[in-house]
This record gives C-alpha cells, structure tokens and sequence, in this order.
C-alpha cells in the first residue's frame, strides 16, 4: 500500500489501546531493520526525519529509500512524518517530499532553541494545519519544553528548567481546539538523547533516573479522552547496550532512559506515538565498535553496517513488541491523502 496518513495509524492504535513507535532514521540500514521489525512483527509503523536526517541524506535519498521500504513490503501500514519542524517551510518542503505527515514544533522558535510563548506556538500550528489538512497531510504540535538537545535542536533546559516547562493539561485542552493538530506532543520531564537525567543523589552523588510527570498525561487523557499524544525523547537506554559501546572503547557515563513500564503507563492513557532514536543508534555505534575491535583487520563497510543493522533491528522488534502495535498490520486497509483530505472536509 502506499504510504498512509500518520493520523489513521493513530486513530488505529486508538481503538487497539496500543502504541506505535516513530523510530528516527538517517540511512538505508535503519530503514531496512525497521521495515523488516514490522514485517515480522506484523505491526504498522512510523517512520521519522529530522532536519537533520534531511540534511544528512539530502532529502531525496530518504524518500526514495522509503518509497523502496514500502514497495518491499506493501502489506505494512508506513507513515512518513517530519520530525521537529521548525517553520511553515519546512513542513512544506516536506510535504512536497511526500511526507504523510509533519511535526511543526512551535513550543520553539524557528531557531529551534528558544522558547516560543503561547500564543505564537498557537498561530504557527494553526497555520500548519490549516495548509496540510487539505492535502490530508497529518499534523504534530508540541506544548511545553523538553530537556536537552538533539541534531542542534531543543532549549538545552536543566532539570529545574523542564520542570518549569511542562505541559499544563488546561492549556493542552485550549492548544488541540484552537490549532486542529492531529496529534500532541507533550512535555513531560523527558529530554531527547542519552542523557535523560541530571539528578544526582545528594549524598552519595550517584546519578539519579529522570523524574517524569505521568500524572501530566493521565490529566490530559482524562480531559481529552480523544487526543493523541506523543512522547518525545522516549529511548529506554538499556544499559546493556551503553556497556557493548563502553566495553569496546566507548566513553558513555552516566546515561539514562525511560522505562518501558513508564511507556506502557502512558499508552493506557492515550499516548499513540512513541519516538524512539537513540536506541537504535547506541545499537548500531556498540555493534560498530565490537566489530572493530574483534576483528581489526576488517574494512568492508558491509563487514560493518551488516551487524549493525542487525542490531538496530533488535531494538525495533522488542519496542514493536513492547507498545504493542505487534500484530495489527491485518486490521486495517491503508487509506490514501486523497481519502483523507474528505474526512477533514466532512469534520470542517
Ligand atoms: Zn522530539
């Protein structure tokens, strides 16, 4: 099937009380292990780029690996989404790229940096929507700040500062009316990358895990049964795959993730989309420096790329299995942007 709306594989997993990964690419190896998870799980999936994985590929290459993933395997529900989006450019290049969906991430400014204020966060999704519903283009807004930064973009917040910026279920309920958005990202105490946390233990000064406010999205669940929400800067880290990069010759201390369990928690609360990026890359760089390291006299990069697609597609199994979109590729036929573009005329 060709490439569906990120809002019907929502709407799915709405119904399913599960949850569906948006697993962040760059190159052809992550496409092919995701698409190969969601061929062997049986699961719809989303597939996600940044800026800079447009940047990184330049633009053409990843769309055309995609459209590759979707002719290899027509019976998995894909959907295409711009992750971070930072102005109406943007996301039209993206559409024009055959994007089925766009994040436009107002909570910053076009910078991708500074804190945006309500009310332009408001205007600037609004706008999005307003140009991408007629195409039947999906559309993820973000309210509240996440920690850290990634691909050059986020506030770089500390602890205390997330805790100032996250999501204010009121609000929430205000955002989703008066932008339209498809989907909500909410901010929650999660930052992106590895390094989830900056609480150290006062007295024996032991990293300590993120802190995150659960009872934020229950709220917003609870006010908004129908909202679906996104959690961003939701890689669990497993330890175990920080200590293959630190075994062989990595440098990665003091990082931290987010729990499946926490995850689970949020899906029985109306999370439908879980984006899921480092993982996938501490697989890939542990899997790149055991290869290195066991067998020095290698230089095939197929040598090197081949166990490290392996162990993406690890990760992407376990998530698929884990959110529990595993299974559900059967439930549904794949609906077109045209086919949509008619359900948002009706709902006008
Ligand atoms: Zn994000």
């Amino acid at each position: 099937m060709p490439l569906v709306p990120m809002r019907q594989i929502l709407d799915e997993a709405a119904k399913g009380g599960y949850g569906v990964g948006a697993f962040n690419v760059n190159n052809m190896e992550q496409i092919q292990a995701i698409m190969q998870a969601a061929h062997d799980t049986k699961s719809p999936v989303i597939i996600q780029a940044s800026r800079g994985a447009l940047k990184y590929s330049k633009m053409i290459y990843l769309r055309n690996l995609i459209q590759a993933a979707v002719e290899e395997f027509p019976e998995v529900p894909v959907s295409m989404h711009l992750d971070h989006g930072n102005s109406v450019e943007t996301c039209i290049e993206a559409i024009k790229l055959d994007f089925t969906s766009v994040m436009i991430d107002g909570s910053l400014a076009e910078d991708g940096k500074t804190p945006n204020t309500y009310e332009a966060n408001v205007a600037i999704t609004r706008k999005v929507v307003e140009l991408a519903h007629p195409l039947g283009v999906t559309v993820e807004g973000e309210l509240g700040c996440l920690g850290g930064i990634e691909d050059g973009h986020g506030a770089g917040l500390s602890v205390d500062e997330v805790n100032e910026h996250l999501t204010d279920p009121a609000q929430a309920e205000d955002f989703v009316k008066a932008t339209g958005v498809d989907a909500l990202a909410v901010a929650i105490g999660t930052s992106h990358g590895a390094y989830k946390s900056g609480r150290k233990d006062p007295v024996s000064g032991k990293m300590l895990p993120p802190v995150l406010a659960m009872e934020r999205i229950h709220q917003i669940h609870d006010r908004m049964p129908n909202c679906h929400m996104v959690m961003h800067g939701s890689s669990s880290v497993p330890q175990e795959l920080v200590d293959v990069i630190n075994q062989y010759g990595g440098k990665m201390p003091n990082t931290f993730g987010i729990a499946i369990e926490q995850i689970q928690d949020g899906i029985k609360h109306g999370v439908r989309k879980i984006n899921v990026d480092t993982d996938s890359r501490l697989a890939m760089t542990g899997a790149v420096r055991k290869l290195f390291a066991e067998k020095p006299e290698k230089f095939d990069p197929r040598d090197w790329l081949g166990p490290a697609r392996e162990a993406a597609y690890q990760v992407y199994l376990a998530r698929m299995t884990a959110f529990g979109q595993a299974g559900h590729v059967g439930d549904y036929m794949g609906m077109t942007l045209a086919d949509m573009i008619k359900v948002y005329a009706a709902a006008k």
